[in-house]
Order: C-alpha cells, then sequence, then structure tokens
C-alpha cells in the first residue's frame, strides 16, 4: 500500500499506526479522529484519573512529537462522514477528503443512552471519553449524590471513585446481581458485598422509570415502584453500541461489528476494522464475537498493520481484560460463557482468590481477584486448552505454575 488511512484515533488505531511504522511501512499514513485530543488510553477515565490520582500526559500513548517524527497526518476534530469504496475515498464532515489504498476502521463504540424522561437533563453523563471526565468531575464533590445507572465494570469502578471522593453512591441495576452480564453469581456476589461494605447503595432487580429535574438538572432517580432517590448527578453505564454505520452503508458485511476475518479484514479486502467496532473469530472459541477491551484493540491493531504489510499473523492471544475497584485488582482471562463448572481456589474473605470455568474439564476462564498467578497459568492454560483437574485447581498448595507446567 502508498496510502493508508485510519479512521479513528483510540486504542486500536493507535496501535495500527506504531505498528506499521514499526514494521517499516515508510509510505503516507493519516489518522482521522473525531476527538480532539491525541491518542489516548481509556481505563484510567473510570479509576484513576477520574479520582484525579492520574496526569493527563499518561493518558496519551505517544507525544504530539512522536507523530511529526514518525510523519503521521493527524486529522482531529473531525468526524468522517462517508466511505467510497469505489473511489477509494473517506469523506470528512467539513467535505474534505483523502485517498486511501488500504482503510483501518477502528471507530471503537459509543454509550448506549438512557430511554427514559430525564435522560437529557444537566448533570446526566456518559462515560467514554476525555471530555466526559471534564463534565463529571468538578461535580464529584463529597457529601453530593451521585446516582449510578448499570452495575457493569464502569458504573462499579466510577461507584468505588465516587466513595473514594467522599460522595455518597447509589447503584441501580435491574438484573438480580451486579455484573450478571459479564460473570458468574460468586464473583457478583463477592462484588456486590466488597461495595455495601464501602458504603455504596446498591440495588439490584431496580426498575428506573425516569429522573426528574428542578431547573433543567437532574435532581431525583424515581424507580417504578415510586422511590425516590436524591441525584445531584448520574452516571449512565449500560453498555456500548458499535460504531459500525460508516461501515454498513458503505456496504461492508456487519453484523453487530463490523465482520472480519482472522487478519482483521472486512469483505472488502482493502478494508480492514480494528477494536469495539469489530466482530473477529475467536480461535479459542471456535465463533466470532465483538469484544470491548483493550488488549482486543491491540491485538486487532497488530493483526491488520500485518496483514496489510504482507507480513505473518502474530499469535493470537486468549481475551484478557482487568477491572480495579477499591485495593482490589481483577483480572479476567477468557470466556467464560457456556461454562459448566466452576472452580474457587482461595476464599473471598481473604480478598484475594480466583473462580475458575471449566467446559466439559477444560478450562475457558478465570476471574482471578488480587491473584496475578491464577490470572497468568490460566492464559496459559486457556490458549493450550488444557483439561484441569478441579481438585488440583482448587489445591492452593499446588501451584499455579506446577499446574500450569
Ligand atoms: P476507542 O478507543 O473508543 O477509539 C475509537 C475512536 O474513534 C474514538 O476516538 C472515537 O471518537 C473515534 N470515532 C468514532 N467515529 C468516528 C468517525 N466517524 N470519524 C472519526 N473518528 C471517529 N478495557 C480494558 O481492557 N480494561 C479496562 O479496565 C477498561 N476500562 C475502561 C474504562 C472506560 C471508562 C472505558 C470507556 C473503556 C474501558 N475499557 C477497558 C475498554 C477499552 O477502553 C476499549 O475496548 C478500547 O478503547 C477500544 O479501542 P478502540 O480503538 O476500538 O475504540
Amino acid at each position: 500500500a502508498k496510502k493508508i488511512v485510519i479512521l479513528g484515533g483510540g486504542q486500536a488505531g493507535a496501535q495500527a499506526i506504531q505498528s506499521l511504522r514499526m514494521g517499516g511501512y515508510e509510505g503516507e499514513l493519516t489518522l482521522i479522529g473525531d476527538e480532539p485530543s491525541l491518542p489516548y488510553q481509556r481505563p484510567p477515565l473510570s479509576k484513576a484519573y477520574m479520582k484525579g490520582e492520574f496526569a493527563e500526559e499518561r493518558l496519551f500513548f505517544k507525544p504530539a512529537a512522536w507523530y511529526e517524527d514518525n510523519k503521521v497526518e493527524l486529522i482531529l476534530s473531525t468526524p468522517a462522514s462517508r466511505i467510497d469504496r469505489k473511489n477509494q475515498i473517506v469523506e470528512m464532515a467539513h467535505g474534505a477528503h483523502v485517498e486511501y489504498d488500504a482503510l483501518v476502521i477502528a471507530t471503537g463504540s459509543r454509550p448506549r443512552s438512557l430511554p427514559l424522561d430525564g435522560a437529557d437533563l444537566e448533570n446526566v453523563h456518559d462515560l467514554r471519553g476525555l471530555s466526559d471526565v471534564e463534565r463529571i468531575q468538578p461535580q464529584m464533590v463529597e457529601g453530593r449524590n451521585m446516582v449510578i445507572i448499570g452495575a457493569g465494570y464502569i458504573g462499579l469502578e466510577a461507584a468505588a471513585v465516587a466513595r473514594q471522593m467522599g460522595l455518597s453512591a447509589t447503584v441501580l441495576e435491574m438484573a438480580p446481581r451486579v455484573l450478571a452480564r459479564v460473570t458468574s453469581p460468586v464473583m457478583s456476589e463477592f462484588y456486590e458485598a466488597e461495595h455495601r461494605r464501602q458504603g455504596v447503595d446498591i440495588r439490584t432487580n431496580a426498575r428506573l422509570a425516569r429522573l426528574e429535574g428542578k431547573d433543567g438538572k437532574v435532581t431525583a432517580a424515581i424507580l417504578e415502584d415510586g422511590t425516590s432517590l436524591p441525584a445531584d448527578l448520574v452516571l449512565v453505564g449500560i453498555g456500548i453500541l458499535p460504531n459500525e454505520e460508516l461501515a454498513n452503508e458503505a456496504g461492508i458485511a456487519c453484523n453487530n461489528g463490523i465482520l472480519v476475518d482472522r487478519d482483521a479484514r472486512t469483505s472488502d479486502p482493502r478494508i480492514f476494522a480494528a477494536g469495539d467496532c469489530a466482530s473477529r473469530p475467536l480461535v479459542h472459541y471456535g465463533r466470532s464475537s465483538r469484544l470491548e477491551s483493550v488488549h482486543n484493540a491491540i491485538e486487532q491493531g497488530k493483526l491488520a498493520a500485518a496483514a496489510i504489510l504482507g507480513k505473518p499473523r502474530p499469535p493470537e492471544d486468549c481475551p484478557w481484560f482487568w477491572s480495579d475497584q477499591y485495593d482490589l485488582k481483577l483480572q479476567i482471562a477468557g470466556l467464560s460463557q457456556g461454562y459448566d463448572q466452576i472452580v474457587v481456589r482461595g476464599s473471598p474473605e481473604d480478598r484475594k482468590f480466583a473462580a475458575f470455568y471449566l467446559k466439559n474439564g477444560t478450562l475457558i476462564a478465570v476471574d482471578a481477584v488480587n491473584s496475578a498467578p491464577e490470572f497468568l497459568a490460566s492464559k496459559k492454560l486457556i490458549m493450550m486448552g488444557a483439561k484441569v483437574e478441579p481438585d488440583t485447581l482448587s489445591d492452593t498448595t499446588v501451584s499455579m505454575k506446577d499446574i500450569a507446567a
């Protein structure tokens, strides 16, 4: 390729650029991004950065000088509006366009919006980007009431930060347990108890009816049973939707994500997709899916770059993820959907334990709380497709290193 365009300046786009230049690509390289800032990492936005304990410069993958030195043309604050596959150009909102020989779509995802009255009141926020934190953070003042809608990772991380900053925090979850979409009842119970211990008012099976306001600002969350919960600010964390519209409108195959093969290639051989917006083959699981994680975005950025440069495909790791809440470091390897057995190693009371998920005796995933060796060994075992004896896994006198050997 002589001219490569990256669409979207997040985790996957930034990785693709780095891998292309490190892989020896010397042609033209352009990044189109709709945010005003240089590409940055999102995880700290609901963790240390939200708390004010993480310097902004550390969010950026590379300083401005790196893009200059590496001859990357940055077109920021500019949404792309159309992909014209016939003429191989990307059109931008203000009328300009760029040509491509190869295009990487890395447009990420956007928060699902709350389909209820009051969702558009002031002080009701999503949490996706830096500009969201810039709005939320000044409102996180000691003593205020923060209501969080949705007990997924982002909602629970924000609840932890709110408590640490002295706010009162209420979490409303319509499912019967927290983290219901992503983990097992063992983990849900543990995290629910932990948040309660830290003073978070966790309400599961909560049916939110609407948000109420005064002078345009939110004042309360009203449940269907009439309960009114005071709110100075509200954070909505009810999941994301892939930004696949540009691809879809261009006639590229999509199905809850832009469909790609193992090389991150879409149904158009000149166009690749990577990160939250893509639905990819999960080689360790024999199915395709979207993944919402840093690891996935980095890996697919690398896969796309390698394919564009005609290099061998880099090895695919098993999916992994993490979440920080209070002093609890949760590390997740693999995908637990479809497990038929859970084995717990260590004890939740010690705040240091792991839940292993098996299917037909094969390890498919682990949730490891403050247990790095369990996480690392499991990653290895999952990639090997290893069968492991449940009694061995739960036996803390046998080291994880020996189990994975
Ligand atoms: P993004 O990083 O979202 O980048 C996409 C970019 O494309 C954005 O800048 C977007 O504005 C831009 N864009 C979209 N449409 C257009 C357009 N038409 N034209 C131009 N630009 C466009 N993952 C973990 O593994 N661990 C964590 O602890 C973790 N914590 C998280 C905490 C928060 C608050 C959030 C929001 C996410 C977290 N994630 C975490 C998920 C992780 O950050 C994402 O999976 C990752 O950022 C995906 O990378 P991406 O490049 O696909 O998308």
